[in-house]
């Protein structure tokens, strides 16, 4: 299905614009036909050198005698009708029905004469109605002048035209409005859904590839919509009239002509497809483009170390004439659509005009035992053809680009709501539980995680079969190399993730169960790569509790250690921290981002080697005041470095390898029992005590 049907209940929202936009289109297209049609008049008084007067009265009374002709044809016809159906026995009524006996071929005929002669009749009707109306509405304001005629006609055109021009204006502001609003809000629907996604989806779609899709592909979007309520309304409009015009001049000619109509829809048909694959992988393109750009410009200082510049403006150059060949294609299609359009028609006016002008030089009305026209036309009606036919034309090529931007809109439409389509990897529970604050236990009940399958494939578990009861109140200190799954542990308490096998329990409840944003209430997570908004430091720390009071967040800047560093700035706790925070140092990072974690008074505090960049001294502080801190709830602290003071404050140790538990209890036991703690701590502490 296409996907630019979803965009209908944005758009729906704007429907008053939208009803006015069309309702100006339709004028506007009827504004354009009826300039078009005052060429007719003009065409008349031009070549025939009659005054209109002259010529409406000549052709009322042919019209007339028409009628009269006619009148007499169609009484004697039935007369005739209904002795011939006496003859065959049948009731002299003139019902219609074929039913019972078959008419003899006579009878037939002469019924399938008289509905030929009443639908001539009808036709002369209609004309003598329009043509009386015409002379004693309109013939009264025209001067029997031929000049001031013309020129009364041509100010008409500019009237017209001049209506036009300013239901032109309005439509179209009336439709980017609409767009516009529609970009608005697809934009933020889009970014909501993308926050409703979890940490995995949002890791496999890199940023810049992220941002392409609200940029690049909404523009894209935005454009075929625009199009949409503008141009594609107006433009078939325009080429409807002259068809049904020219349909009304002469519908043989006409039929004719659009013999090659079923050539240009299999032909757009095509187009239509290569041009939506083409745009595709032009929008996947420009977001490599971006990625390209964006990459180098987040980890700048790295590109400058190694001297890599040349690297990425290559990697650059390569992407964008990558997107640059992509691009020509489409431009290539789109090129190709518009002319072999405008070349289809040109054969259908061709078809067209050139058997008429042969019955108008040669006095015909058929070709080859063909008849082509009802009487003999005149040069002027002929042109009146032409002029109507060719009038197709530019709507025709208009329609044509238009297809094409629009095929490419859908392409984007179908990027866009792909990824508003995508669902969380989270398990969603029909009926969530609440969860009380905790006070019992932490609980991992056979957990087994892995990651899902990137592009690199395949991974082993990142925590297998993960058995492990934390009682409340207790500081852990989670150690363990790197990849053992540490960090992976402390990000299933949140519901970063859910694991694929086995249960979380906080206080015996199953988190899957639990609304994340409640679960997430409970928990304070400081982890290594902490980044920082681009505001003051207090902004940044009450990023945490927005409500907080002065003395909390004072409080919580102490505890963290923030208020030392905020004492050497200028503008102290409103000093801008830069962009992702890079205005201030690692270490201090880190300790502005655990003010914000004790700031929210968490049940559940989790530092994911969140002081791995603070100075020694500091570090100790931290961990100093720990004691003081984990009072009240459950503490998991991360880290490589086992110190003396972080033993001092710790109750339990848990030893993680290669995804797995190698040891959990007080350090005294573990360290008995646990070869890999005992490295890790022989490590670290004993050489320092030595
Ligand atoms: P650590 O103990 O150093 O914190 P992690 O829990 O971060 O280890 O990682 C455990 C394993 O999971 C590692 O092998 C790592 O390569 C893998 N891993 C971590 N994050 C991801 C991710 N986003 N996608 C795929 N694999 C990951
Ligand atoms: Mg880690």
């Amino acid at each position: 299905m296409d996907k630019l049907v979803r965009l209908v209940p944005y758009v729906w929202q704007q429907r008053g614009r939208l009803l006015v936009s069309v309702i100006l289109a339709v004028a506007i297209s009827l504004l354009w036909a009826g300039a078009l049609l005052i060429v007719f008049p003009v065409v008349k008084v031009m070549l025939e050198g009659k005054s209109l007067n002259a010529y409406i009265t000549g052709e009322l009374q042919t019209v007339r005698a028409n009628v009269e002709r006619e009148t007499t044809r169609k009484q004697l016809l039935e007369s005739e009708l209904a002795s011939q159906r006496q003859a065959e026995g049948l009731p002299a009524s003139t019902s219609w029905s074929w039913g019972g006996s078959r008419p003899s071929p006579k009878l037939a005929r002469m019924q399938s004469d008289l509905l030929d002669c009443v639908s001539d009749l009808n036709h002369a009707l209609g004309m003598e109605w329009r043509l009386s109306w015409l002379q004693s509405r309109v013939l009264p304001h025209l001067s029997p002048d031929r000049f001031t005629t013309l020129a009364q006609l041509m100010g008409l055109l500019l009237l017209l035209t001049g209506v036009k021009c300013i239901a032109c204006y309005f439509q179209e502001t009336l439709v980017s409005a609409v767009v516009e609003r529609t970009m608005q809000t697809l934009r933020e629907r889009l970014f909501r859904s993308t926050l409703k996604l979890d940490h995995q989806t949002l890791a496999l779609e890199t940023t810049p590839q992220l941002l392409s899709r609200f940029t690049f592909d909404l523009h894209q979007l935005a454009i075929g919509l625009s199009l949409l309520g503008n141009k594609a309304v107006i433009e078939p409009m325009k080429a409807a009239t002259c068809i049904i015009c020219a349909f009304g001049l002469n519908w043989r000619l006409t039929a004719l002509s659009f013999a090659c109509a079923p050539l240009a829809v299999l032909l757009f048909g095509h187009l239509g497809k290569t041009l939506k694959r083409a745009s595709r992988r032009q929008m996947e393109s420009m977001s490599r483009v971006y990625r390209a750009l964006i990459e180098p410009l987040q980890s700048f200082p790295s590109v400058l170390a190694f001297r890599n510049e040349r690297l990425h403006r290559r990697r650059l150059a390569k992407e964008n004439q990558d997107y640059y060949n992509k691009a020509m294609r489409i431009v290539r299609i789109d090129a190709l659509s518009s002319p072999s359009v405008e070349f289809l028609a040109m054969i259908g006016v061709f078809v067209g005009s050139l058997p008429g002008a042969y019955l108008v030089l040669r006095q015909e009305t058929s070709i080859w035992g063909v008849q082509l026209a009802e009487y003999q036309m005149k040069p002027s009606e002929l042109l009146m053809l032409y002029t109507l036919l060719a009038g197709v034309l530019d709507p025709a090529r208009r329609i044509a680009s238009i297809f094409s931007k629009v095929k490419k809109s859908s392409a984007a439409a179908e990027r866009v709501f792909g990824w508003m389509d995508r669902t969380s990897l989270l398990t969603s529970a029909r009926e969530t539980v609440p969860l009380p604050r905790h006070r019992e236990s932490i609980e991992f009940d056979h957990v087994t995680f892995c990651y899902v399958a990137g592009e690199s494939g395949e991974r082993p578990p990142a925590l297998e079969d993960v058995t492990l009861t934390i009682p409340f109140g207790a500081t852990v200190a989670v150690v363990g190399g790197n990849g053992s799954g540490k960090s992976t542990l402390a990000s299933l308490l949140p519901r970063l993730f859910d694991p694929q096998n086995g249960y979380v329990r906080i206080d015996g409840v199953d988190i899957s169960r639990v609304d994340p944003r409640e679960l997430r209430r409970q928990i304070g997570i400081v982890t290594q790569d902490t980044l920082l908004f681009d505001t003051t430091i207090e902004e940044n720390i009450r990023y945490g509790f927005p409500l907080a009071t002065a003395e909390q967040l004072m409080d919580a800047a102490r505890r963290a250690h923030v208020m030392k560093l905020v004492q050497q700035l200028p503008d102290g706790l409103q000093t801008g921290v830069g962009d992702r925070g890079h205005r201030l140092s690692g270490g201090q990072r880190q300790r502005v981002a655990l003010a914000r974690a004790i700031l929210r008074d968490p049940a559940i505090l989790i530092l994911d080697e969140a002081t791995s960049a603070v100075d020694a001294q500091s570090e100790q502080l931290i961990h100093g005041a720990l004691g003081d801190l984990a009072h009240g709830r459950t503490t998991l602290i991360v880290t490589h470095a086992m110190t003396s003071t972080l033993l001092e404050h710790i109750s339990h140790v848990l030893v993680m390898d290669q995804g797995r538990i190698a040891a959990f209890g007080p350090h005294e036991s573990v360290l008995k029992t646990c070869p890999a703690y005992q490295r890790i701590y022989d490590a670290q502490i004993r050489r320092r005590v030595a």
